[in-house]
């Protein structure tokens, strides 16, 4: 990010230290540029507004814009896909394989239902992690596609299947929100189709980026 941010205008920073909380996204002092680690994932425009918003010479009223266009940039959904990746599979359990076939079976009947059959396929895991999150979608970086839905194995095991069905079927709509452009949240767009596919539109099925950040640490198995 230090190389893109200096053809893009970066003067007067020797380090950079990348860190994750939202309080200060990007500050400057004594030539140590701080700046939130999803905005490795920005656009050169963003990135542009970065650049602008430190330089001293901006004028204050670019500066807001500036300022304005760096605050809107999503970076809370771009760490959760480092926590995503940092999170180790639990070692594949005997009738894991009939599990996720079943799963893939579920998902391909909901589709149909619910989603005219227009949502892609994607594979499906298994999560030891889990705890009280029942389940989780896991968005690609840049495109924002959800590639993978994971499911807890508590849940798969403790639960009736009419439970599962529920949650997958949070996560489709999920999927439905990245696949139609929308932002993948529990806001009104989830809300509306979850009414219309029967289920609670609360969001106490899983974790989404917001609260991620906002407490929630994924643990180890
Ligand atoms: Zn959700």
């Amino acid at each position: 990010m230090t190389e893109r941010l200096t053809t893009l205008g970066l003067r007067g920073v020797r380090e950079m230290q990348l860190h994750q909380n939202r309080t200060v996204m990007v500050s400057v002092s004594r030539s140590v540029l701080r700046i939130h680690r999803g905005y490795a994932y920005a656009p050169d425009r963003i990135l542009r507004a970065v650049v602008a918003f430190l330089a001293p010479e901006t004028p204050s009223g670019e500066r807001r814009e500036a300022e304005e266009a760096v605050l809107a940039f999503p970076v809370q959904r771009y760490v959760t896909h480092q926590l995503t990746r940092r999170k180790r599979a639990g070692p594949a359990r005997r009738g894991d394989r009939r599990l996720l076939a079943a799963l893939a079976q579920l998902h391909r009947k909901l589709n149909e239902r619910y989603f005219r059959g227009e949502l892609a396929d994607l594979p499906f895991r298994i999560s030891d992690r889990m705890r009280t999150q029942l389940g989780e979608v896991t968005l690609e970086e840049h495109t924002d596609r959800v590639v993978e839905i994971s499911v807890s194995r508590r849940h798969l095991e403790r639960d009736d299947w009419y439970e599962v069905e529920k949650t997958v079927l949070h996560e489709m709509v999920h999927q439905w929100q990245a696949q139609m452009g929308l932002p993948v949240d529990h806001g009104p767009t989830f809300q509306e189709k979850a009414l219309e596919v029967g289920i609670e539109p609360a969001a106490r099925r899983d974790v989404l980026p917001a609260l991620v950040l906002s407490g929630f640490q994924p643990t180890e198995d």
